[in-house]
C-alpha cells in the first residue's frame, strides 16, 4: 500500500516550506496539485524535477479519488498539495482523506504540516487566538445575515477569509452589524506588500476607499470578541 502526505506549502513567501515538505515532494511518486504551475514554480525553486503532477480539484475535473485510490494500491507514494498553505482548510483535499479513510482503512494518510493564512494572520493580529472561531468563506446570500449577527455578538475572535472582490462588502456588513467592533485585516501575508490594518469597520472603509491599491491581493479578517 501507498502512503497519502497531506503537504503545507508556502502561503506566499516561498522560502515558508519545511525540509520534510520538500524532501516529501520529492521523493511522492505523484503530486496532487489544485494549480500545476503555481506548484511547479515551487518545485522549480527547490530544483525538485521530473515529478508525475495531476490536477485534483475534489470537483468535476482533474483526476479523481478512485484513480488516486487505484494509485494508493499499486504501492504509490501520492503528495497532495493546494496552491498556497494548508490542504483542507478552504482548499480541497478533506473529501480525498475521507475516500481513503473509508475505502482503503489500512493506507497511512500523514500530514506534512506547514504555514495557513489563518494561523499566521492569528499570530500577528494581536487579539485573543486562544479561542477562535474560523468561518472559511462567508456565503454570498444565504445565512450571511445571520452569520455576521453572530459576529457581532460573539465571545470569541471571528475569523474568515475574503477576496478582494468582497473585502469592502464585508466591511459594510460589519459596519451594519458590529460597527463598535475592532476589526483586524491582515493582507498579503508572508509576501512584499503584507500589512496589518485595524480599527472599526467604517474606519477600515475609509481606509480602503481612499487608497484603492490596496483592495488587492488576499486578506485574512479578523474581530476582536467581546471581551
Ligand atoms: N489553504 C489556505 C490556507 O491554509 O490558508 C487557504 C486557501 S483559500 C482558497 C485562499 C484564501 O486564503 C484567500 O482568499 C485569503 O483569504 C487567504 N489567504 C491565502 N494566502 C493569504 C495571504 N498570503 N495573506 C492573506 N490571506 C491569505
Amino acid at each position: 500500500m501507498g502512503i497519502l502526505y497531506v503537504v503545507g506549502t508556502p502561503i506566499g513567501n516561498l522560502e515558508d516550506v519545511t525540509l520534510r515538505a520538500l524532501r516529501v515532494l520529492k521523493e511522492a511518486d505523484v503530486i496532487l496539485c489544485e494549480d500545476t504551475r503555481v506548484t511547479q514554480k515551487l518545485l522549480a525553486k527547490y530544483e525538485i524535477t521530473g515529478k508525475q503532477l495531476a490536477p485534483y480539484n475534489e470537483q468535476d475535473s482533474g483526476v479523481t479519488a478512485g484513480k488516486i485510490i487505484g494509485w494508493l494500491e499499486e504501492g504509490k507514494s501520492v503528495a497532495l498539495v493546494s496552491d498556497a498553505g494548508t490542504p483542507g482548510i478552504s482548499d480541497p483535499g478533506t473529501l480525498l482523506v475521507q475516500k481513503v479513510r473509508e475505502a482503503l482503512p489500512e493506507v497511512k494518510i500523514e500530514s506534512v504540516p506547514g504555514p495557513s493564512a489563518l494561523t499566521t494572520a492569528l499570530s500577528i493580529a494581536g487579539i485573543p487566538a486562544h479561542e477562535f472561531v474560523f468561518l472559511g468563506f462567508l456565503p454570498h446570500k444565504k445565512g450571511r445575515e445571520t452569520l455576521f449577527k453572530e459576529i457581532a455578538t460573539s465571545e470569541r475572535t471571528m475569523t474568515f477569509y475574503e477576496s478582494p472582490h468582497r473585502i469592502l462588502k464585508a466591511l459594510e456588513s460589519l459596519q451594519k452589524f458590529a460597527p463598535n467592533k475592532k476589526v483586524i485585516i491582515a493582507r498579503e501575508l508572508t509576501k512584499i506588500h503584507e500589512e496589518i490594518k485595524s480599527g472599526t469597520p467604517a474606519e477600515l472603509l475609509e481606509f480602503f476607499k481612499a487608497n484603492e491599491e490596496k483592495v488587492r491581493g488576499e486578506f485574512v479578517v479578523l474581530v476582536n470578541p467581546l471581551l
